[in-house]
């Protein structure tokens, strides 16, 4: 993949955000209360200051498998625990690794594939959230990553004809 100085907009961990409360209804429309339903299912529902609802995917038990070997390599190699913010990922370019843990996250989190493909190209992950935060230069090359992708899949994208040669 090429070097890109962009870092995904808008995608990280957002303060304002809180647990949403066990009596609140559960997002899923189980018609259950949260704590009652997708409480314990391995991700979290978060709440913003204006209730939005987000659903966060928190590190899996093979992302921290990666992690733990990481830290082993890097001990073999230095002769010591990484301290501080060292880079554990010293063997591989670190933007690249830290979008292969998001794209995973993602798949995990079910996301459309074309979103996925998109961030992985470009770079940015583009939602109602922070799209009025994004360059339309960034949004107009987001936009056509997803189109590609669903060009190529045929997602939800009509069927593309073969070109026909007309003499
Ligand atoms: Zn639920």
């Amino acid at each position: 993949m090429s070097k890109r100085k962009k870092k995904p907009e808008g995608s990280s961990g957002d303060p304002t955000r809180k647990r949403l409360p066990g009596n609140a209804p559960c997002p899923c429309d189980s018609g259950k209360k949260y704590k009652h339903c997708c409480y314990d299912k391995g991700f979290e529902y978060l709440v913003d200051e204006e209730g939005n609802i987000f659903k966060s995917v928190p590190m899996t038990d093979e992302v921290r498998e990666v992690i733990e070997e990481q830290k082993r390599k890097f001990i073999e190699k230095f002769g010591r625990e990484p301290e501080g913010d060292e880079n554990l990922f010293f063997d591989m370019p670190p933007l690249e690794h830290a979008e292969h843990f998001m794209v995973e996250g993602m798949k995990q989190a079910g996301l459309d594939p074309a979103i996925i493909y998109a961030f992985e190209k470009t770079g940015l992950l583009v939602t109602e959230m922070n799209e009025h935060l994004i360059s339309d230069k960034d949004r107009a090359e987001w936009e056509a990553a997803v189109l590609e992708y669903r060009a190529k899949h045929g997602d939800d994208a009509p069927e593309e004809d073969e070109e026909d040669e007309l003499f």
